[in-house]
């Protein structure tokens, strides 16, 4: 979080700019001089929320899932990125029970079932489905570091050709990008996660383990949107910090 570095509204009451000819007068002059250099916040975006059950079970579950796949038993998040996906699937209904049901996942069979923190649906509206601050399983290898982002849509250009949808995406990562001072370069695709600095995967069978969501020409794209969304903040928008692949 990074509201510790912004100006307070003190400060920004002081900055009002005074029209041309107009000298200050004693009670408009700021009381000592600002020295420190504004940034701007990103708003947050307007988010429903449609939390599902995620109780001591399941976080049991969590924390069992890190142990044997990161090697700590934790199920709390501290968000270092954030992973984008789509849903293959149409039906808005069909994601939240999935991620309801909490039932082994069918391509790998393993418990807590999977989930996202949000789902972005096709009229932008953004509904978050888990809290921040607990893991979720959306992307093998980084799940104890990011936040989940789905979007209801069969491919990576049936999302990014969505104006409602992809304006709401990007408002969500350029908020969650300030909030928790992630990179724009940590904000990537699944399709890009072997090579993210934060994978990590003791279980070797999953450790080449991706999928095809969000490629990085779609992300390169997005990145660029979110890195103008970003502006005027301090966020880090350089280029992602890639590590080689041996998959
Ligand atoms: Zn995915």
């Amino acid at each position: 979080m990074k509201g510790s570095r912004r100006l307070g509204l003190g400060a920004v009451a002081a900055a009002v700019i005074l029209a041309p000819g107009m000298a200050p007068t004693p009670s408009d002059a700021p009381a000592a001089p600002v020295t420190q250099t504004a940034t701007r916040a990103v708003l947050r975006p307007p988010i429903q929320q449609r939390l599902i059950p995620f109780g001591a079970t399941r976080r049991r579950q969590m924390a069992h899932y890190s142990q044997l796949h990161y090697g700590t038993a934790s199920w709390r998040l501290h968000p270092r990125g954030i992973v984008e996906h789509y849903t293959a699937t149409r039906s808005l209904r069909s994601v939240f029970a999935t991620f309801r049901s909490n039932a082994p996942d069918p391509e790998l069979g393993q418990l807590p079932g999977v989930c996202a923190h949000f789902v972005v649906d096709r009229d932008g509206t953004i509904y978050q489905v888990v809290p921040l601050w607990v893991r979720c399983r959306h992307t093998v290898g980084l799940n104890h570091r990011t936040i989940g982002i789905e979007h209801v849509g069969l491919s990576d250009e049936d999302v990014m050709g969505n104006r409602r949808q992809r304006v709401a995406s990007i408002r969500l990562s350029a908020w969650l990008a300030d909030r928790f001072d992630i990179a724009s370069g940590d904000v990537i695709g699944h399709h890009e996660s072997l090579h993210s600095r934060f994978r990590h995967e003791l279980y070797a069978p999953w450790r080449c383990q991706t999928h095809g969501d969000f490629r990085r020409v779609t992300m390169d794209r997005y990145r660029a949107l979110l890195n103008a969304q970003l502006a005027g903040t301090d966020a880090d928008t350089g280029p992602p910090d890639w590590r080689p692949s041996s998959c």
